[in-house]
């Protein structure tokens, strides 16, 4: 049956990451033995250092609703660290606190982006970037990469998909899902192309900051002339374990931090009372104190190249950054596997559901047809018992 949805609803994809996410806990429920490596989520949990100014702020009676854009002394805090990290001076009031970046990213999306306007995604890019812009009726504009140039994409590339029509770019650095960091010098060569199109803003998303193994991250606001075009977004969820208190954050130019604040004092208002005194802590803390996480993924990171770099067919990069791995595998295309033809990425990532009851997330879903993304935010020896399985299916 036909329900009598809004187009806007309809036209809109379901997060992939989720749906396989949700596909894997489903195919559990019922008994099967599935390692998910579909979600981007830390397996570790929570500090206790975060998770005790929690307790306290629960016992100190904060319990009424917050200001639309976050408290104040979270602002600050967020300040503090922007200077700190990223060398960048926010004042508060350029400062927006969400329910998880991905609220920040779909305010700013929101209050910049018009019917017809059209946003730059470099490929590989995270999944709800397109899915938010299709919601305000603006067109994405993919910019191919591919793993021959480790997933970035030039200066020359971006140049010619801008249109009259440009009015936003999306940058990842540390990637979803392809790990790749844009070195500084590479960023300013994108900014020098930018400075020749004024109308065009700036959406950075550094949300893998401090999961990093290579170069220092660098922010794009960082670069002359960029800060007043560039929104930096982050959130707690990856570097402190902290995906479920749904703490976001953006650093934006003052008139966009206010219509933000405007579009969510409509829609969600104040993000949890708890979850933004606990991101106080949280926040001001030394990255060091959550450096074990990170040492733990690069290790993972190592495990899981090295094996599935000896299963013929996987062509990999090195992730600097994030926790995935995004393995180039158009070589099964238009094979048979166990009896079933493979004819692209999603018949691959659906073949592992099944054969070898891994769940992973298509490359399609970020715009990048011929790969697949794992999770390695598992445990060892789910990686080795996971990468096993992928082995003895597409062997045999
Ligand atoms: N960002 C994570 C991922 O890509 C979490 C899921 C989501 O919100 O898409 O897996």
């Amino acid at each position: 049956m036909e329900y009598p949805l809004s187009n806007r609803i309809n036209s809109l994809p379901v997060s992939q990451t989720l749906a396989m996410a949700a596909k894997a806990r489903e195919l559990k429920a019922k008994g099967k033995d599935i390692i998910s490596l579909s979600l981007g989520e830390p397996d570790f949990n929570t500090p206790d250092f975060i998770k005790n100014a929690a307790i306290e702020a629960v016992n100190q009676d904060y319990n009424s609703y917050t200001p639309v854009e976050g408290y104040i002394e979270l602002k600050e805090a967020i300040c503090t660290k922007f200077k700190r990290d990223n060398y960048l001076d926010y004042t508060p009031n350029q400062i927006v606190v969400s329910t998880g970046a991905k609220q920040s990213i779909a305010n700013v999306a929101q209050v910049l982006l018009n019917p017809g306007d059209e946003v730059l995604l470099p490929a590989p890019y995270w999944v709800s970037y397109s899915a938010i812009a299709t919601l305000c009726e603006a067109n994405f504009v993919e910019i191919p990469s591919s793993i021959d140039s480790d997933f970035k994409i030039t200066p020359e590339q971006l140049e010619a998909a801008i249109t009259p029509k440009t009015k936003m770019v999306f940058f990842n650095s540390p990637n979803n899902p392809s790990g790749t960091i844009y070195k500084e010098e590479e960023y300013r060569a994108l900014a020098k192309v930018l400075e020749n199109h004024p109308q065009i803003y700036i959406l950075s998303d550094e949300i893998y900051e401090h999961i990093n193994y290579g170069s220092p991250s660098f922010s794009f606001a960082s670069i002359e002339n960029m800060f007043d075009r560039t929104i930096t977004v982050n959130g707690l969820a990856k570097a402190f374990a902290m995906t479920g208190w749904r703490i976001g954050y953006i650093g934006a130019p003052e008139w966009i931090a206010k219509a933000c604040t405007k579009m969510q004092g409509q829609i969600t208002s104040g993000t949890n009372c708890i979850a933004q005194r606990a991101a106080i802590t949280a926040v001001l803390a030394p990255v060091k104190k959550v450096q074990y996480m990170v040492d733990e993924f690069k290790f993972r990171r190592d495990i899981v190249l090295d094996l599935l770099g000896n299963i013929k067919g996987f062509t990999l990069n090195i992730p600097d950054g994030a926790f995935y791995v995004f393995p180039d595998i158009s070589y099964f295309f238009g094979k048979t596997l166990k009896g079933t033809v493979i004819n692209n990425a999603s018949d691959f990532s659906l073949f592992l559901l099944e054969e070898a009851n891994v769940a992973t997330v298509t490359g399609e879903a970020f715009g990048a047809p011929n790969c697949i993304r794992l999770s390695y935010a598992a445990s060892e020896d789910l990686l080795r018992k996971a990468i096993k399985r992928i082995q003895k299916a597409v062997n045999s």
